[in-house]
């Protein structure tokens, strides 16, 4: 991937505001178990973060795949992972469907805000009882003349105490049943609407400065206008929408694990043992090398991925590949810069043990592991579906 002067610049309006307006706040952020969205995107919205590769008709940038890479890449810097995974939500996990396939007046009502940072958006896909198993999902859209009447809940949605709307998958086909991988549509559901509200706060072990919310939905009546492209192809534009999660989700843990090895190699330098300092011993060189050299190697499969999507081919197997990986190296740099701090990696006043909290999200979110290795399975003409 090549970057020009264009990428540099927007590179660095991105990591002054990281560095002056995100990172000074991180730690009250994650000990208050939220952080100000409704302030903190109109920032990113001004320059021209949130709608990088969006038409510039409903405000976004027009800008290909490669500038969100370098967005990623400076999210990554975030000092923690909280933050850049709720401002990925709005970039690139909840609005590509209603920008490929909404209509003009869905796009001018919802997604022209989003973009400016006004409105904050959340994706609402898994379910107390489905998560891997996204065709498992119990919510329902039943048709009352020209609305949806829609119930049930969903679990663990990102943003989702402080969500203007949601991006909501649902079963609208009143024929099919959990389990079925047809008869689902994505449906804006404003949250001012009567009917929805939040069942609870969810406490986490990492990424603690995002909110996560438990959503419950009791006869939300919207209109049927607010489907998402064609009704019942939910399923299938959701899937797609995976793969912009996937793929962005796994540029910020990268250039997270590259900040982390950065992180530790410095720390190493300073600290002082058997006298002198800890990074002289050629054990803990190899090891920090050996990571740098699994980053590298995975941070050009990753660029190889964007080139890929940037020309428009199918990304599902590319997306897939890296979020797997790259979820189990981070899990690995995070578990080593927790052992090479020695004491001082296991105590809450460094940064380490919030990345290593932080990162063992990378492997679940989004799609298990073990969903990843069944999609490759099934790429490879393996297992059923
Ligand atoms: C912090 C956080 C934020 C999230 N944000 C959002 C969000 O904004 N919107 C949203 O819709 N969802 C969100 N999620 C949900 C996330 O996508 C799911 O947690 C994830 O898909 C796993 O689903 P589950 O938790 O129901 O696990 P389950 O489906 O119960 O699976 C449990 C475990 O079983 C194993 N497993 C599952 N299926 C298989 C299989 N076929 N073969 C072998 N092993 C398997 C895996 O190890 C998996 O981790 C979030 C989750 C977290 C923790």
């Amino acid at each position: 991937m090549e970057f020009t002067e264009e990428h540099e610049q927007f590179r660095k309006s991105l990591r002054r505001l990281v560095d002056e307006e995100i990172n000074p706040h991180v730690d009250a952020w994650e000990d208050a178990g939220i952080f100000p969205a409704h302030e903190l995107f109109p920032k990113l919205g001004e320059i021209g973060a949130l709608g990088l590769e969006y038409d510039p008709a409903y405000g976004g940038g027009g800008a290909d795949h490669s500038f969100t890479y370098v967005l990623a890449q400076e999210l990554g810097r975030v000092n923690c992972a909280g933050v850049a995974m709720a401002i990925a939500v709005e970039t690139s996990m909840a609005t590509p469907a209603l920008a490929r396939y909404g209509s003009h007046e869905l796009k001018s009502t919802y997604l022209e805000p989003t973009l400016r940072g006004e409105m904050v958006c959340s994706i609402a896909v898994s379910e107390p009882d489905a998560g891997s198993d996204v065709a498992g999902i119990r919510t329902r859209a039943v048709r009352d003349g020209d609305d949806w009447v829609i119930n049930g809940r969903k679990m663990w949605i990102t943003n989702g105490t402080q969500a203007d709307w949601l991006c909501l998958l649902a079963r609208t086909d009143p024929d099919a049943q959990p389990g079925d991988y047809h008869g689902m549509s994505l449906i804006v559901v404003p949250t001012s609407t009567p009917g929805f509200s939040v069942g609870r706060k969810i406490e986490k072990m990492g990424n603690r400065s995002s909110d996560t919310a438990e959503i419950v939905l009791d006869n939300v009546r919207v209109p049927v206008t607010n489907t998402i492209g064609e009704p019942d192809r939910g399923f299938q534009q959701q899937m797609a929408q995976f793969q912009d999660e996937r793929l962005v989700g796994a540029y910020i843990a990268v250039a997270g694990a590259r900040k982390a090895l950065d992180r530790t190699k410095e720390y190493l330098q300073q600290r002082v043992a058997f006298g002198k300092p800890l990074l002289a011993n050629q054990h803990l060189q190899y090891r920090l090398a050996e990571l740098y050299a699994d980053v590298d190697t995975l941070d050009g499969f990753l660029q190889y991925a964007a080139d890929r999507f940037i020309a428009g081919h199918d990304v599902t197997r590319e997306a897939t590949v890296a979020k797997l990986k790259v979820g189990r190296l981070v899990r690995e740099v995070a578990d080593t810069c927790v052992q090479f701090h020695g004491g001082m990696g296991y105590a809450e006043e460094m940064w380490v043990a919030r990345y290593f909290r932080d990162a063992r999200l990378v492997s679940i979110g989004g799609g298990a592991d073990e969903v990843m290795l069944r999609v490759i399975t099934m790429l490879e003409g393996m297992g059923k579906k």
